[in-house]
């Protein structure tokens, strides 16, 4: 109560944020991230959330889904199957095939966070389970995805960033980061957090699934949802920023180690 309505993220308050491995640690401890992302179509978006979900703090990546082999070929890190993970990742590059859904749908009925991005936004009503979710919801729409779960149009989503995301919380409930050139993010309670850090050269294909990658990482690591999704806001356009455009979305998630370490 009484705090400010809208607040630019800071380097510190980031920083506070990030997980940090102790003497306790062992992978799972970490947290476990899953993701479902990717299709035999867009097997690229898949190899992308987990490059993000890599680079993210948890101790372990699950992947789920049919582009696996490419996944493997990418990052030999992951484990491939169903099993008990602390977060999941949905949605970038899964097009609409029943088999689409039904990954999407096993992701929204488990009683961990789930990061929603493209395709699983489009998909996510008829995905959710009957009766609703309890665990945090985090959805990561550009100003087009927001124009449609919205029943609006981008330009005016574009127009009136600010309101756009404060409506789709209110009738999601949702956590919503709201992608473009002022990263807005902004949940059932406290300030709308805008992030500095963007560059337009982020405007690139699949960098929006390095960023939902990430965001999932940070919450098998245990931040709360708005802290994963400004943290994971920031550190992308840090990374970004760390590279010579014009840099590919592979290049963002390559650069996360050494805009975590421009934090620590
Ligand atoms: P997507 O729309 O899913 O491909 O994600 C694009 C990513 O690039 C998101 O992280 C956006 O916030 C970022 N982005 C797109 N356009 C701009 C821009 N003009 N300035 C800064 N970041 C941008
Ligand atoms: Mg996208």
């Amino acid at each position: 109560a009484g705090g400010p309505d809208v607040c630019a993220l800071q380097h510190p308050d980031v920083a506070a944020l990030l997980p940090v491995p102790g003497a306790e640690s062992d992978k799972y401890r970490r947290g476990v991230v899953g993701v479902a992302a990717g299709s035999e179509r867009y097997p690229g978006a898949a190899v992308l959330a987990v490059a993000g979900a890599l680079r993210g703090g948890a101790g372990a990546v699950r992947f789920v889904g049919p582009p696996a082999g490419a996944v493997l070929a990418r990052h030999p890190e992951t484990l491939i199957g169903r099993g008990r993970v602390q977060a999941w990742v949905a949605g970038s590059g899964l097009g609409d095939a029943p088999e689409a859904r039904e990954r999407l749908a096993h992701a929204l009925k488990a009683e961990v966070p789930v990061v929603v991005d493209a395709d699983g936004l489009r998909l996510l009503d008829e995905a959710l389970p009957a009766g609703g979710r309890t665990a945090p919801l985090v959805l990561t729409p550009h100003a087009g995805e927001a124009a449609a779960l919205l029943g609006s149009e981008r330009a005016t989503v574009e127009a009136s960033r600010l309101a756009a995301v404060r409506e789709l919380v209110r009738r999601t409930g949702a956590t919503v980061l709201l992608k473009g050139s002022t990263t807005l993010v902004a949940g059932p309670t406290g300030p709308v957090y805008v992030n500095p850090t963007g560059t337009g050269w982020l405007a690139t294909a699949g960098s929006g699934d390095v960023l939902a990658g990430l965001i999932g990482s940070l919450l098998a690591a245990g931040l709360a949802p708005r802290d994963a999704a400004a943290a994971g806001a920031y550190l992308h356009g840090l990374a970004a920023r760390r590279l010579t455009p014009p840099f590919t979305a592979s290049e963002v998630a390559e650069a996360l180690p050494a805009a975590w370490r421009l934090l620590r």
